[in-house]
Parts: C-alpha cells; sequence; structure tokens
C-alpha cells in the first residue's frame, strides 16, 4: 500500500500534478480548481401539501474533479463548472 505523502492530486484533464491553494501573506494562490459533479436526477420536495413541489437536481454520485488553473482556462472546462460549479 502506497500511503507516501499527502494527497496526491491530478488534474482531470491534462494529468499535470497540481499544488494546493497556498496562502501568502498578501492573499493565495489557487493551485487547482476542484469541481464536484457526477451523475444527477432530477428529484422533488414538497413542504406543505397545499404547495407546489419543488424540482432540484440531486447529485446520486458525487465525483470531485480537479482541474489546475491552465486547463480552467479552457471552454469546456468553464462550461461544466457552469453547470455545476454552484451547487450546494
Ligand atoms: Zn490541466
Amino acid at each position: 500500500m502506497d500511503s507516501s505523502g499527502p494527497l496526491d492530486l491530478r488534474c482531470g484533464r491534462c494529468g499535470a500534478t497540481v499544488d494546493g491553494t497556498r496562502h501568502t501573506r498578501t492573499g493565495y494562490v489557487v493551485g487547482y480548481y476542484l469541481l464536484r459533479t457526477g451523475r444527477t436526477e432530477e428529484a422533488s420536495v414538497r413542504r406543505r401539501d397545499d404547495e407546489a413541489p419543488i424540482t432540484y437536481r440531486r447529485v446520486l454520485e458525487p465525483v470531485d474533479v480537479v482541474s489546475c488553473p491552465r486547463c480552467f482556462d479552457e471552454p469546456e472546462v468553464r462550461r461544466l463548472w457552469l453547470r455545476f460549479g454552484n451547487q450546494p
């Protein structure tokens, strides 16, 4: 079993090893972007019987996608991010 070192994060697109975000005195440097995505299904909740149900997308199998800053600038990654990135 290989247990050397902390997490070895790699970009899911180009395979480059990425560093964690480094905090500095003047701010921080983003080493990679983490996108949580996965298979989703439509689900609905109804809080009260006389209310219309609220439909939302439920993530069934969360998958963490790592992207290096360079790939994050690619349009296809941006699209993916916009679709999934802001889900709670
Ligand atoms: Zn990359």
